[in-house]
């Protein structure tokens, strides 16, 4: 039995694999070294359990970062209180753009608002808050260098999961080389929507999955800089609500920006079989403030792929077999639609709490994992929830009058009862509260709120009622 070579390996890798430096003995591996993975074995390894982390790509410390699903994240309140815990916070911040509003670029054509007409909506009442548009590469590289320097963790690289079985604890790889095996104890899977380690588990009685895809894909575009400076105000997360679909734009720190274009699958089909003077000339007339911001256009639009959206739930995410634990972290547990910017914020949150649980389990693996997966799963419903309503809200309602003028009526009410009335956006963005906690917290708030307006507006009718009732007595009376 071999453990695949790994290109750039740091640590004490051994063909044994590791073991846990707990006093336990168990040998850990996590799969997958994107956001998830790395810092969950900076966490372990800062405890002092040796943990083996195999992932399928090369070390993009060597080759530079591989061109990823996304070109930035927002990263917000729970990502990184999640940085903190490994010293990253700071670093985070200092390499990402706050945005501390959407900025809504009008309909064409629409009665009364000019093409390219933009208005600026806060994400806090007060305007202070902000989410954070960070280079997705740049992250995870600073995650991968926090896990690397940290004793404890062995990084293997060009080794792709192909295979597990827990009831011998054997882990096998597509290595470059051939084909590898590696045993482990503890199997942390933290490999991505498309979990290889899940799909081990998949088939077995009592698992219950769902894989729910949107009709909408995604495809990114740029904005480059103009003379040097942003084309578009950095300090937001430009959209472009088109009704069934959208465009949107995150600032970079080289003063760009990445669109992405949340358009239906027929959509793409329809533009793609068009020749380049057609696709512009159809972003002239949806996106007509921008399209002349973007000189390789035709060019992005038929190179970049089509990426897909779906929300993945499943469970149990934790499995005993007779040789291993595995348990599913990240996205290999519940991908969700990135209209929430939340799926990193909600896999990075899942490491700190498998750290937590392992804390208050006493280093038991087989206690903390299924405790990690109790305390986690209903939030990860929640935000899986709340990202599939947002998509509506971003591509749709933010165009709305009335929408308008609940949200300005929510950040009023935000002012006035600080702290007892605080929306949802703040509440998943801003906060740490517990994702379920959120939706049980709006809809008593949402009904508080409506029987306050009824009662404002009873009372208004009693009194208008009384002051008629009055002058219809004072009328009787001076008749
Ligand atoms: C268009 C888009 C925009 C997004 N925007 C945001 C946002 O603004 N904010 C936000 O919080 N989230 C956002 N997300 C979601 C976010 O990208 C994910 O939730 C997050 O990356 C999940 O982290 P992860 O570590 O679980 O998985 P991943 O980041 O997918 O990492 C999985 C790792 O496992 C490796 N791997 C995969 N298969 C194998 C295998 N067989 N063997 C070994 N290694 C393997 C991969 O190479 C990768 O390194 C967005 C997603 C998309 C698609």
């Amino acid at each position: 039995m071999t453990e695949p070579a790994g290109a750039g390996s740091v640590g004490p890798g051994t063909d044994a694999g590791p073991r846990s430096g707990s006093g336990s003995g168990e040998r850990v591996a996590i799969v997958g070294s994107g956001l998830a993975g790395c810092l969950l074995a900076t966490l372990l390894a800062r405890r002092g359990i040796e943990v083996t982390v195999y992932e399928r790509r090369p070390d993009p410390r060597v080759t530079g970062p591989e061109r990823g699903r996304s070109i930035n994240l927002a990263i917000s309140a729970r990502g990184l209180e999640a940085l903190d815990q490994v010293g990253l916070r700071e670093l985070a911040l200092s390499r990402a753009l706050p945005m501390h509003g959407r900025m809504v670029h009008s309909v064409t054509g629409e009665p009364g608002r000019p093409a390219g007409k933009q208005s600026f909506r806060p994400y806090s009442a007060d305007g202070s808050q902000a989410i954070n548009s960070i280079s997705r590469a740049e992250l995870n590289l600073a995650l991968l260098e926090a896990a690397a320097s940290t004793p404890g963790v062995c990084l293997k690289f060009s080794s792709r999961l192909t295979g597990l079985d827990t009831d011998t604890g054997t882990l096998t790889f597509d290595a470059g080389s051939g084909p590898a095996e590696a045993k482990a104890d503890v199997v942390l899977a933290a490999d991505g929507s498309w979990s290889v380690a899940r799909r081990s588990v998949t088939f077995r009685p009592g698992f219950t999955f769902s894989q729910d895809y949107l009709e909408h894909g995604y495809k990114e575009l740029t904005i480059p800089a103009v003379n040097g400076d942003f084309a578009l105000d950095p300090d937001a997360l430009h959209i472009w609500p088109r009704g069934s679909s959208m465009m949107i734009a995150l600032p970079n720190l080289d003063r760009s920006f990445t669109c992405t274009l949340f358009w239906t699958g027929e959509e793409f089909a329809a533009l793609s079989a068009e020749p380049p003077a057609a696709i512009v000339g159809h972003f002239r007339n949806v996106y007509p403030d921008v399209v002349d911001l973007m000189p390789t256009l035709a060019e992005d639009f038929a190179l970049n792929p089509v990426g897909s959206l779906a929300t993945i739930r499943c469970w149990p995410w934790v499995h005993r077999g007779d040789g291993a634990i595995l348990a599913l972290v990240g996205d290999a547990a519940h991908a969700i639609v990135p209209f929430y910017g939340q799926g990193a914020n909600c896999a990075l949150e899942d490491c700190v709490e498998i750290e937590r649980c392992l804390s208050s389990a006493g280093g038991s693996w087989t206690e903390a994992l299924p405790l990690y997966a109790e305390r986690r799963k209903a939030n990860c419903d929640a935000i899986a929830e709340m990202a599939l309503d947002n998509f509506v809200e971003m591509r749709d309602k933010v165009n709305s009058p009335v929408f308008r003028a609940v949200t300005a009526g929510r950040h009023f009410l935000e002012r006035r009862l600080p702290g007892r009335y605080v929306s949802q956006y703040e509440l998943v963005s801003f906060s740490t509260m517990p994702y379920s906690r959120i939706r049980d917290r709006m809809r008593r708030q949402d009904r508080a709120t409506v029987l306050a307006a009824a009662g404002v507006a009873g009372l208004a009718g009693l009194l208008a009622a009384g002051a008629r009732g009055a002058s219809g007595a004072l009328r009787r009376r001076t008749r």
